[in-house]
């Protein structure tokens, strides 16, 4: 049987109320299986996707927050990238860190969902 023709999940609701009534036939069985494959690979491809999409998470979050890192100056702590920081003094308006930008990231993508 080819994965094409695995069973649909009603196929397999189907197969599953055909047991209460008995045993199944080896095909029934066999389809059974193709059905389970079937969503197993699909788990496993999903899993996946969403390993990669949180790498690419973390690596953005990790490159903004070199941007928009943190410097202290007196008793503030302004973002580097947004006041303008040249490494001696702010050229731009202070903007507090963690800055609008790394906000916005963080309601985006909260920790947990790029951990
Ligand atoms: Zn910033």
């Amino acid at each position: 049987m080819s994965r094409r023709q695995a069973p649909t999940v009603t196929q397999l609701r189907n197969l599953a109320d055909r047991a209460d009534r008995g045993p199944l036939r080896p095909e029934e069985v066999q389809r059974l299986r193709a059905g389970i494959d079937r969503i197993a690979d699909r788990q496993q491809a999903a899993g996946a996707v969403g390993a990669a999409w949180s790498n690419r998470v973390q690596a953005l979050r990790r490159r903004l927050v070199a941007i928009h890192r943190p410097v202290r100056q007196r008793d503030i702590t302004a973002c580097a990238e947004c006041s303008g920081w040249t490494g001696t003094r702010y050229v731009g308006r202070v903007v507090a860190w963690p800055c609008p930008t790394l906000d916005a990231f963080t309601e985006t993508f909260p920790a947990k969902e790029a951990a």
